[in-house]
């Protein structure tokens, strides 16, 4: 009997663990399904309930649990799909090179089957990990991955990874460089100069307004699209989960455009945005940047110490904007209080209907000529005459070498599967 008894309250606690067992799962299931929904809405995840739940700290400058928390709040529930994807690099033909920037070539391709072209930009792991990029490349990817849908932001479709490269499938967007343009015209009337300000600062507002700091803006990294509207690109630099008061001070970004503060290494905020904004306008204005100089230690002292040099060919309201974005101390910038709204309100862009800007309805004063995607007129010829290597397609035959094995697995969850409205058709 009492074997009988031990066994029926053997069965019972099985049957009692196999339900528990049972509810665990599903609750564990209903939590990802849940923890999926949040860590979609980016809003949601800035919510400080939200961040405490999920162990995303204020003002996080720590890098590494920055990037951890990223990964966390973006990659961690996707990973299992993602890493999954069945994107490939044979599912593309790689038609030319199109541009370069300090990891990698982007290539005009077009998806096999769906003969749809994009932008794809090809990273080598080694490349990245020998410059200790990591934690930028993967910012690019969760900046481009959280859903940003701007009228002048690139928009990325996938992300895969081989074992030796990392691949960004991104619209294709063939009116050329800003810089290319502003090289061949020399300098830009101000209407136009205004014209992209204003798209460039809309995009920059839109990204602040989600905590992310852009940080790298410069000419190479504003596109056209074939009606003359302007596309950022390129978010390597992109640097996210700044709150409102928030600084960080990791050093990077271009020479001729860096902030006094990042030069001196001090903590800089979105601020930082608006002073290379003043530079890209200064720029389109003048035709140089503000504190140009062939010497690099003449420009630093320039950019810490020399007042930018504004001639009276732009008008008086370019000029007080130009000095706004360029004030060095950053409390004081033109956009240190109110951010993007007091661009918006300054007299320089009095001209500018925001809500037209936005829809697009504005309509551009240069419409790049452009024959269809692949004509490449916009691009450099020193890029577009390149072979493209069959490596970018071709990763399966590599060798296994210690090097490649090691940054084979250094970027989880990196991969990006189709998304139902980022599918290929
Ligand atoms: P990046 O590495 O993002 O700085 O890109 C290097 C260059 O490739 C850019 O300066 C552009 O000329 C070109 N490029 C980058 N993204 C795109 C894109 N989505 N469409 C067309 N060209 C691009």
């Amino acid at each position: 009997m009492a074997e009988t008894g031990c066994d029926f309250t053997y069965c019972r606690m099985r049957g009692i663990m196999s339900i528990l067992t049972a509810f665990i799962k599903e609750r564990k299931m209903g939590v990802n399904d849940f923890m999926q929904k949040l860590v979609s809405c980016p809003h949601i995840c800035k919510h400080s309930n939200v961040k405490g739940f999920l162990k995303i700290e204020d003002n996080n400058c720590d890098e590494i649990d920055e990037f951890e928390s990223s990964m966390f709040c973006l990659n961690g529930p996707r990973s299992s799909l993602a890493e999954e994807t069945q994107i490939k690099p044979c599912h593309f033909d790689y038609l030319k090179i199109i541009g370069k920037g300090s990891f990698g070539k982007v290539l005009l391709s077009r998806h096999k089957e769906t003969s749809k072209y994009y932008a794809i930009k090809v990273l080598q792991k080694k490349v990245v990990l020998k410059k200790k990029e990591q934690r930028h490349i993967m910012a690019e990817r969760s900046v481009l991955l959280k859903n940003l849908k701007h009228p002048f932001l690139v928009g990325m479709h996938f992300s895969f990874q081989t074992p030796d490269k990392l691949y960004f499938v991104l619209d294709y967007v063939n009116g050329g460089e800003l810089f290319y343009h502003l090289q061949r015209e020399r300098v830009f009337l101000e209407p136009r100069a205004r014209f992209y300000a204003a798209e460039i600062a809309s995009a920059l507002g839109y990204l602040h307004s989600l905590h992310i700091v852009y940080r790298d803006l410069k000419p190479e990294n504003i596109l056209l699209d074939s009606q003359g509207h302007i596309v950022l690109t390129d978010f390597g630099l992109c640097k996210e989960g700044l709150e409102p008061n928030g600084t960080t001070t990791t050093f990077c970004g271009t020479p001729e455009y860096l902030a006094p503060e990042v030069l001196q290494k001090q903590a800089y905020d979105h601020t930082v945005d608006w002073w290379c904004l003043g530079c890209v306008l200064y720029e389109m204005l003048y035709g140089l940047p503000p504190f140009y100089s062939r010497n690099t230690a003449e420009m630093y002292n320039n950019i810490l110490h020399k007042h930018p040099v504004l001639q009276p060919n732009v008008s008086n309201a370019g000029r007080e904007l130009l000095e706004g974005l360029l004030h060095k101390n950053r409390t004081q910038r033109l956009g240190a209080r109110e951010d993007f709204m007091e661009l918006k309100c300054h007299s320089f862009f009095s001209p500018i209907n925001w809500d037209d800007l936005v829809a697009k309805k504005i309509t551009p004063m240069f419409v790049p000529s452009v024959n269809g995607p692949t004509d490449l007129q916009h691009f450099d010829p020193e890029f577009t005459h390149l072979p493209v290597s069959s490596s970018v397609c071709n990763s399966d035959a590599i060798a296994l070498t210690n090097s490649v094995r090691e940054a084979a697995g250094a970027f989880p969850g990196f991969s990006y599967g189709p998304h139902t409205d980022h599918c290929f058709h």
